[in-house]
């Protein structure tokens, strides 16, 4: 594997246990995304809701009539831009969003939910 310098403010995504966090790292400022995978049943809610469409949907699978996956969810830290929108629609708080380490989501202290959302609230 070719080793490829950070890009300073790119989005560090990296799974720990049944955990899923998205990280970026600024000079005054840490925003992270985290996933809890335990608490996830892929209702896909999230990536209806998420305007950046960085939320890919994995179906689950069968073999004949048995499920060999559950269905479930996965961030592309390429377009996610780390709003906390997904995080305000998540009805099993599977996910949460922290600004350098307090639970607080930018989309609703800046108030600009898409308005899709402000539909389902
Ligand atoms: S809305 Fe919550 S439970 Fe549903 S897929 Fe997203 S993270 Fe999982
Ligand atoms: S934080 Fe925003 S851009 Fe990133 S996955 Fe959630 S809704 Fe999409």
């Amino acid at each position: 594997m070719v080793w490829e310098p950070k890009r300073r403010g790119a989005i560090v995504k990296r799974d720990v246990d049944d955990h899923t966090i998205m990280e970026r790292s600024l000079l005054v400022k840490r925003y992270e995304l985290e996933l809890d995978r335990k608490k996830c049943i892929g209702c896909g809610i999230c990536a209806d809701a998420c305007p950046k469409e960085a939320i890919k949907y994995s179906p689950a699978e069968f073999k004949g009539i048995r499920a060999i996956s559950r269905p479930s969810i996965d961030f592309d830290p390429e377009l996610c831009v780390l709003c906390g929108e997904c995080v305000t629609v998540c009805p099993l708080h599977a996910l949460t969003m922290r600004m350098d380490g307090a639970e607080r989501i930018p989309v609703v202290e800046l108030n600009v939910f898409a308005q899709a959302t402000r539909k389902r609230w």
